[in-house]
Parts: structure tokens; C-alpha cells; sequence
């Protein structure tokens, strides 16, 4: 995979191809990283580690009112992208940019183009505009017309690449190495999950893992707040907790970020480690278990209610 970096270097001399196409493994993380080239690209000062979250551009972004980014996806599942938005897409491509050197266009899923898009959208590729910027991401590339194909430059993203993913995410995150654990080792899906719907849904949880043990509320009020998560999620975070809880009791350095260790410290000295280690083999037993095919608050609300009476003592 070409580096990042070099690929934002080669913007800077305008040497970017007018479209780059994303592939990978379904996962990998070709959202995150085409929306952080994207950022880069319109950045008014970016750097290597791509755009300065900032400036009036960023700002823009951010607010999702930036004049020259547009964002095209399949609309509900198993969409198509069809010919009209596509059109009015390549329309607003040869438009000049307006207020920085590039327009940028993202197409993702760009393998369910049906082929009238498809055509619309070759065209485009033939006769580029000077400062448009097409970013298609596929994971079928084999779906996608080869005169299309032939006309991007493609970037796989992939798994192997360890030492460059954390040097990459290095630069973002503050413990690349567990970040990509947790992402199950796609970079750039370790990214997203730096973004902010990661941080919604880790706020909940901590919050409900404080409240349970500090007796905050009612068991049914805390699986309820949870119900709109995944059950393994859930269960897969608490008990990365109470190994994380057990590891601080130990006085190892815990590599979790400060929000969760504060909610360890508050909570750790509710329980034994012995009933740490049941807990953590609880979340573990029904982690294996099919609760995945149970609603989230009903396998919470077992769980939460013994770990209450285990708290009473
Ligand atoms: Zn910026």
C-alpha cells in the first residue's frame, strides 16, 4: 500500500491521480481512510498525519456544509448507486472548485454502480477537470467495469502491513497497539474506532458499568440504557474491564484510556479479585454462549442483577 503520507505529499504538488480506487477485505477500514484522505485533501494546512481538524475547512466538514466535498453511497441495503445522482455528480465535478485548489468526491460501495452510473461516471474519468478528486472504495472490484477499473489508481488496504498500520496510527491514537487489537487488526478500522460514535457508545457503557456498581439506579434502568448495543459488544468490553480492574490491582500499568481507568479506580474495590474472576468468566461464558441471538438487555439484565447481589455483601 502506497503510504498515506505519500499520497497527501504527491497532492501537494498536484500530482494526485483524479481517481484513486479503495479495496480491501470488507472491514479493513476503506470509509475511514478514504474520508481521512478526503479531510487532507481540503485541509487548508494540513500535515503528514493528514488535515488539521481546525481550520474553516475542517470546520466545514465537520458541520457537513463544505461546498466542494460531496459524499455519494447506495442509499438502504442492497442498493444500487444508480445513473442520476451520479450524473448530477459528474456535473458538479467539472464545476471549479470553490474555494480551495480541490473538489472531492467520495463514492463509496462503489461496486454496486449499476452500469448506466457506471458509464456516466467513465466519462468523467476520461476528460477529468483539473482539480477533482474521485475517491471510489470497492470490496467486489471484480464487480466494477474493467474500463472503469483501468482508470483509477487502486490502493489495497491491508492487513498485513503491521509495523506501518501502528506507525500510522501512531501519529493519531494514543495506544495504536491496542487499538488495533481491538479492531481485529484492520488500521484503519482501528481509526474509526476513534471517532465519535466509539466514544457515544463507550460513554454509555462506562457509565452503566458505574452505576451497576455503585448502586446508581435499578438493574432494569442500566440494561436499558444498553439495549441499543450489540450483546457481544457489551460483553466483550466488560470484560476487557475486569481484566483491566484485576491488572490495576496488580499495580501493572493498564494501557486503557483515562476515562475507563477512572471508572476502574471508583468501582475496583466493590469486589474481590476472586469475584472479579467470576465476573470476567461470566461475561466470557455468555460471550461464548449464543447470546448474541438474545436481545442485549435480557442478557444484561441476568447478569447485572448477580453482580448487584454480589456487590450487596
Ligand atoms: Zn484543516
Amino acid at each position: 500500500m502506497e503510504p498515506a503520507t505519500a499520497l497527501l505529499k504527491r497532492s501537494s504538488d498536484a500530482r494526485l491521480p483524479h481517481a484513486l480506487l479503495l479495496t480491501g477485505v470488507n472491514g479493513i477500514g476503506k470509509r475511514a481512510f478514504a474520508q481521512w484522505l478526503a479531510e487532507a485533501l481540503l485541509c487548508r494546512q494540513p500535515s503528514d498525519t493528514g488535515a488539521c481538524g481546525h481550520c474553516e475547512s475542517c470546520r466545514q466538514l465537520l458541520a457537513d456544509s463544505h461546498p466542494d466535498y460531496r459524499k455519494l453511497v447506495p442509499e438502504g441495503a442492497n442498493a444500487a448507486i444508480k445513473v442520476d445522482p451520479i450524473r448530477s455528480l459528474v456535473d458538479w465535478l467539472q464545476l471549479t472548485a470553490g474555494q480551495g485548489s480541490y473538489r472531492v468526491a467520495l463514492l463509496e460501495q462503489a461496486d454496486t454502480l449499476n452500469r448506466n452510473a457506471a458509464n456516466s461516471l467513465l466519462k468523467t474519468l476520461e476528460e477529468p477537470s483539473d482539480h477533482a478528486v474521485l475517491i471510489l472504495s470497492a470490496t467486489r472490484t471484480g464487480a466494477l467495469p474493467a474500463t472503469l477499473r483501468s482508470r483509477c489508481q487502486s490502493i489495497t488496504l491491508n492487513l498485513n502491513d503491521r509495523p506501518a498500520a501502528i506507525a500510522w496510527l501512531a501519529q493519531t491514537l494514543a495506544d495504536p497497539e491496542q487499538a488495533l487489537r481491538e479492531a481485529g487488526g484492520g488500521p484503519f478500522a482501528a481509526l474509526v474506532a476513534a471517532d465519535e460514535e466509539y466514544q457515544a457508545r463507550q460513554t454509555l457503557l462506562l457509565n452503566a458499568w458505574r452505576d451497576l456498581f455503585l448502586h446508581k439506579g435499578s438493574v432494569g434502568r442500566i440494561s436499558e440504557s444498553l439495549s441499543k448495543l450489540d450483546t457481544t459488544v457489551c460483553l466483550s468490553v466488560f470484560s476487557t474491564w475486569c481484566l483491566a480492574t484485576l491488572r490495576l490491582g496488580e499495580n501493572l500499568t493498564v494501557g486503557v484510556n483515562p476515562a475507563v481507568q477512572a471508572v476502574i479506580s471508583e468501582t475496583r474495590e466493590r469486589l474481590d479479585n476472586e469475584q472479579w474472576f467470576t465476573v470476567h468468566d461470566r461475561l466470557l461464558q455468555l460471550y461464548r454462549s449464543d447470546s448474541a441471538s438474545f436481545k442485549t438487555q435480557t442478557v444484561l439484565e441476568g447478569l447485572f442483577a448477580d453482580i448487584r447481589l454480589m456487590t450487596n455483601g
